[in-house]
């Protein structure tokens, strides 16, 4: 039932990572490794999650997530996905050696199902903390090897050393774990880095995946759901492996700028522009980098398709961006291409808009107030058609009806 073989040493790489196709992949891993030996069907799959430096926004953003939601994972009400087997540090019942026991059964290849790596949070160099006598983050206590009969902290990166050559999967989620984030900002103490910098390049799991990135600060709960789910199809054998890009990302989540599906972009098309905080345009000249932003909170939102940062007001700031913080900062300014960007949007709307005003203006009346005169609505008085919309529609009707590929419709 578990993932028995010994990992071959030199898997491809996953998806588009290194310019190799799925099919290309899906080939040669199954050459390489006897993939049918190597899938599911799984009853169960666990997922350990770690916490390295991380405010725990992730966790909560998960916990908030709808489609699909924690608890149909973790009752295997998907179809087709195994149940899993969560072991999180806030939501577990279990406590203490409880607690800690699948994790030490899954380093020693004991737990009897294959497992899944979270890591939230980056990862702190921990030689500094104990050159101070400390630790950054911890879970669980082991014998110190330099002093017998005395306990001491794991540190949550020695889990992950420990843990990532026997996964499934490692998944970094989070800006902190997938690119180092706010902890690994310039001028931090603490030699922050990303899971895929603590892992390396060559790192692959028993899968001969890279680590998967599914960043933002907090990232959209249900971009991680979503992927976990697809990662888990693809170990029960029923579903492709997953398409990413060449940092990791999932492809399908992160190809799209937050631009392109935000709903003030047609503010930023007429060239209209928040003066402040609270106005209802774009948001560009008042800090927002959506142009050049891979996320896809605009579309998807926050939690259950509702908020999401451009939709409550907030401009975009980079965070799921590996150049996040340092390259986007200092926040809440307008970025410099704004100017070359923005003035040309102007120019453009400045014409535009008063011709969409016309064309408003007579598509808001029933044809027949202007046939009779008489407007019936209650509630004002629209304004009737001026002479220079009367002109211009003309000319536009005869235009629109000359189209011959309106003469087919
Ligand atoms: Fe683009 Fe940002 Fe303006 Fe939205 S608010 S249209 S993402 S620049």
């Amino acid at each position: 039932m578990a993932i028995a073989q010994e990992p071959p040493t030199s898997f491809p790489q996953a998806g588009n990572v290194a310019g190799v196709s799925q099919e290309e992949w899906a080939t040669q891993f199954a050459a390489q490794s006897g993939a049918a030996t190597r899938l599911g069907p799984f009853e169960s799959v666990h997922v350990f999650w770690l916490a390295g430096m991380s405010c725990d926004g992730c966790s909560i953003a998960v916990v908030g997530a709808t489609m699909p939601s924690v608890e149909s994972l973790l009752t295997g009400s998907l179809p087709g996905v195994p149940i899993v087997y969560l072991h999180h540090t806030a939501l577990q019942i279990e406590a203490g050696e409880a607690y800690m026991e699948p994790f030490r059964k899954a380093t020693r290849g004991e737990l009897g199902a294959p497992y899944v790596v979270v890591y939230e949070g980056s990862i702190a160099d921990e030689s500094k903390a104990m050159a101070l006598g400390g630790y950054w983050s911890a879970i669980g206590e082991e014998e110190d090897p330099a002093r017998p009969g005395e306990a001491r902290q794991v540190p949550s990166a020695v889990w992950l050393k420990r843990m990532a050559p026997g996964a499934a999967a490692v998944v970094a989620i989070g800006t902190c774990a997938t690119w180092g984030g706010i902890p690994a900002a310039y001028g931090n103490p603490t030699a922050s880095m990303s899971v895929q910098d603590y892992l390396g390049r060559d790192y692959r799991s028993t899968l001969g995946v890279p680590v998967v990135n599914v960043p933002g600060c907090s990232p959209v709960g249900d971009n991680f759901t979503e992927t976990v789910a697809a990662l888990l199809l693809f170990l029960q054998g029923i579903g492709p492996l997953p398409e990413f890009d060449d940092l990791g990302r999932p492809a399908w989540l992160f190809s799209e700028t937050v631009h392109r599906s935000c709903t003030r972009a047609g503010y930023y098309e007429e060239g209209s522009f928040a003066k402040e905080y609270g106005d209802r345009e774009c948001l560009v000249e008042v800090g927002c980098w959506g142009p050049v932003v891979n996320c896809n909170i605009t579309s998807r939102g926050a939690i259950n398709h509702i908020g999401g940062c451009m939709n409550v007001g907030g401009p975009c700031i980079g965070c799921t961006m590996p150049g996040f913080p340092d390259r986007f900062s200092p926040f809440y300014k307008a970025p410099p291409g704004t100017f070359v960007s923005g003035t040309a949007s102007k120019l453009v709307g400045s014409f535009v808009r008063p011709l969409r005003r016309i064309t408003q203006r007579y598509g808001n009346r029933e044809v027949a107030w202007d046939r009779t005169g008489l407007v019936t609505s209650g509630w004002g008085a629209p304004k009737g058609p001026t002479f220079l919309d009367r002109l211009v529609h003309v000319a536009y009707d005869r235009m629109r009806r000359s189209d011959t590929r309106a003469k087919h419709i």
